[in-house]
């Protein structure tokens, strides 16, 4: 671990620079206390991400703040820093069975890692009790944690409420709260929780609030919940993680099984989380993948929290490369050297496609995220490339009979070409996974934006964002075989 002793030097107790002063280039300008400042050191953290440049000297200054960051950008740091400022700078006991800061967050596992990351900034803070309330675990040793009342408390929603009805915390002293994976929360259902949470809270208090996407229902709690907050995004509303390689292979449902072995073996993979809707698909899929002879494990709700630390923890120090994941398990998931993420299963809803995409290409690597669609999923992909406004490479894998040759819909199909629900070019499937050459299967050519808002049209030939292109958008590489097809220009984060 390199140490940069310089960095942590020279300190200015309450040096806040104007946040309009950007870039900071260096931790040392946000003028945060020393203690902080050393664990940053021994943390090898050398620059403030762009997140945490624009946050940081915000909070400092006790304002609200709407932050528009996916997890990878360094947001758990942009927060937790000015924060354990605040406490240094504001140093009082808590009162019993109460919290200064409250951190919600959607998921144990995130909730487990922003902790450690409040503990491993201020470790050089003496007293700062810092409290975990998640699920899945038993709730007493939580109950004696709190008694005492601690500076810092991170919690998912459901147990936090089960803590305050057992009357072991009240949550009128809270100083500073963070909402986390705010459109997460909405996904998740936790949004009545979230709103008793804040009802409960006094209204003179500091309010961060961070989300990856800014959805209507997420704007309207924001409005609820933050008093003249300063806006900040480090990457623009709803776009994807630029460094990822995207492709989407169609493929029929069946042949999914077949496919993941086929991808895993042809690509030159590090660590893999394939993402499955369900559960009980989630285990099928690695009962498929054990029995083809790859080690993978699945997590998801029905697993203990032991099962889902371990598998965790193997994911992590590389013993297990393929972790199979449903979305709701897999949020949070702080795993860098992930090279590889596969849909299996196409999310209908749009959000968490980048969400799942953007587990790979953490910490400054590049990505490679790989979608299997099968007819059923066409109106789930075009809702994705409507929103992150890309039309993402295809290869066509389909082999079977399309939807419009199945009997119920042969009548339909009669008068007119061969196209299924992914519309196209009536020429049929190939059949031989190579991609269609030159072929425009959507006819409308290069079109970023999407230009029909309505359902995959069965009959039209016309310029159907639902349907995958074959060919590349100007400056991509044609070809869709092993490496990276998408390049696209941007602000990278640097780490
Ligand atoms: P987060 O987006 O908060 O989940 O952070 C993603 C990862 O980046 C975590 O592993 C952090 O430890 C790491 N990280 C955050 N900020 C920095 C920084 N300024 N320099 C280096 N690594 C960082």
């Amino acid at each position: 671990m390199s140490k940069n002793r310089d960095t942590a030097g020279s300190l200015s107790d309450s040096a806040v620079l104007p946040y309009r002063k950007l870039p900071l280039t260096s931790f040392n300008d946000f003028g945060l206390a020393e203690p902080i400042l050393r664990a940053l050191v021994e943390e090898n953290y050398v620059t403030p991400t762009p997140i945490q440049a624009q946050t940081v000297p915000i909070v400092l200054t006790g304002r609200d703040v709407i932050g528009i960051a996916q997890t990878g950008t360094g947001k758990t740091a942009a927060f937790a820093l000015p924060i354990l400022n605040h406490l240094y700078t504001k140093r009082m006991r808590p009162e019993r069975k109460s919290c200064r800061v409250l951190v919600l967050s959607p998921t144990r596992e995130l909730s487990g890692q922003i902790a450690d990351s409040f503990r491993a900034y201020g470790r050089h803070m003496k007293p700062l009790a810092i409290e975990l309330a998640i699920g899945g675990v038993p709730i007493n040793r939580q109950i004696r944690g709190l008694a005492h009342g601690v500076e810092v408390l991170v919690a998912t929603p459901g147990r936090l409420l089960d803590l305050v009805h057992q009357r072991a915390i009240t949550l009128n002293q809270v100083e500073i709260l963070v909402l986390d994976e705010a459109d997460r929360m909405l996904d998740m259902g936790f949004i009545n929780d979230i709103r008793k949470v804040v009802a409960m809270l006094r209204k003179e208090r500091q309010t961060l609030f961070f989300s990856a996407t800014m959805p209507g229902e997420i704007t309207k709690l924001a409005d609820s919940m933050l008093t003249n907050p300063e806006r900040v995004a480090v990457t623009p509303q709803a776009s994807t993680v630029d460094r990822i390689a995207q492709r989407v292979i169609l493929t029929e449902k069946s042949a999914k099984n077949d496919l993941l072995v086929e991808t895993l073996k042809t690509e030159t993979t590090d660590r893999v989380l394939v993402f499955t809707r369900t559960k009980h698909c989630a285990d099928k899929v690695v009962r498929h993948l054990q029995k083809s002879g790859f080690g993978a494990e699945a997590i998801h709700g029905n697993k203990s929290q032991n099962q889902r630390e371990r598998v965790l923890a193997d994911f992590r120090n590389g013993k297990l490369r393929i972790l199979v994941a449903t979305d709701i398990a897999a949020r949070g998931i702080d795993v860098d050297g992930v090279s590889h993420v596969v849909n299996y299963d196409l999310p209908n809803i749009p959000e968490s496609y980048v969400h799942r995409i953007g587990r790979t290409a953490r910490a400054g690597a590049d990505g490679i995220a790989i979608s299997f669609c099968d007819h059923e999923e066409a109106a789930f992909l075009r809702d994705i490339q409507r929103m992150i406004r890309i039309t993402i490479p295809s290869i066509d894998k389909r082999t079977g009979l399309r939807p419009a040759q199945r009997p119920a819909d042969h009548h339909q199909a009669s008068n007119r070409p061969n196209r299924g629900r992914f519309g196209g070019n009536g020429g049929g499937g190939n059949g031989n996974g190579q991609n269609h050459g030159g072929g425009n299967r959507n006819g409308g050519g290069g079109n970023r934006n999407g230009g029909n808002q309505g359902r995959p049209s069965r009959g039209s030939q016309g310029n159907n964002p639902a349907i995958p292109r074959a060919e590349a958008s100007p400056g991509e590489p044609n070809s869709i075989g092993t490496v990276s097809f998408l390049q696209r220009g941007g602000n990278r984060t640097p780490r």
